[in-house]
């Protein structure tokens, strides 16, 4: 699996997020992708997650999805959803086979205010139900995906009863808290989750389940006491260097971090630091 951020522009100020802060505005151009779909082909790469920023502001980002659908990949899109009402139906031939749409409140004022884009959450949800209004033979995959901080952690319930009979599926995801990360929050309250309250909150949905990720999350934050500490994986990439060949494989012994693309020759040289 590959995941790539097509850009760092953004349309929403998100308080768990400095992406839309971020001064590089450098970005891989379409030929550039076309180049990288090839060797992801040749790598092995089966699923493509294309995020940002916010992916649908590239002019260019259908052509984009499209490179990587053309050679077999799966590719999922990931979006804040405030372009999706006008890109409903280019979506529907896209070639994308998910879309994921982040919405972080069960209510308006709850996500407008984490999202920093007033009026955002009524634009998101015309936007999903524009999508959702094509046969789901054609079109993506709707995932509908709320991230959980201490600001939203009561309407975890309410969220997952919103969506779960409207949307494809529907994922729940701590807030990252990685030190190393600048795609992390730095609002020590994001990171204020009750594990008494997040409990009550998933009673009754699949998130309950003794052997899922959410029981574990939980599990951590019960005996830790405190929001459990991750590395940040962003733009890093498992690989295994065996003899004559290298394979990018998720759980491997070494972690490398990847350079940047354009430096990759085509024989695909890592450029590993850790
Ligand atoms: S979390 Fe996503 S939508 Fe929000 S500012 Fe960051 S890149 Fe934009």
């Amino acid at each position: 699996m590959a995941e790539l951020d097509v850009t760092y522009r953004c349309d929403c100020r998100c308080q768990m997020c400095q992406r839309w802060q971020d001064p590089r505005k450098e970005e891989m151009t379409l030929e550039e992708y076309g180049r990288l779909a090839e060797e992801f082909q040749h790598m092995g790469v089966h699923l493509v997650s294309i995020a940002g920023g916010e992916p649908l502001m590239r002019e260019d980002i259908f052509p984009i999805i499209k490179g990587f659908s053309r050679y077999g990949m799966a590719v999922n899109l990931c979006t804040n959803g405030l372009l999706l009402e006008k890109y409903a139906e280019q979506m529907t031939t896209s070639g994308a086979s998910c879309i994921t749409v982040s919405v972080d409140g069960a209510v308006a004022r709850t996500h407008d205010k984490i999202r920093g884009a007033p009026g955002s959450y009524e634009r998101i949800e015309r936007g999903i139900l524009s999508v959702l209004s094509f046969p789901a033979s054609n079109r993506p995959m709707l995932r509908v995906r709320m991230t959980i901080s201490g600001q939203n952690l009561g309407e975890v319930g309410p969220f997952y009863r919103r969506w779960h009979h409207v949307a494809d599926d529907v994922l729940l995801q701590p807030v990252h808290r990685c030190p190393d990360a600048f795609y992390a929050g730095q609002d020590r309250n994001l990171f204020q989750l009750d594990p008494q309250l997040l409990t009550q909150q998933l009673t009754g949905t699949p998130f309950q389940k003794r052997n899922g990720y959410m029981h574990k999350f939980l599990l951590s934050l019960r005996q830790c006491g405190t929001f459990p500490e991750h590395r940040c994986y962003a733009g890093c990439s498992w690989c295994v260097w065996i003899p004559g060949e290298r394979l990018p494989l998720p759980g491997a012994a070494y972690l490398y971090r990847i350079g940047k693309k354009r430096k990759f020759s085509k024989g695909m040289e890592f450029r590993g630091f850790q």
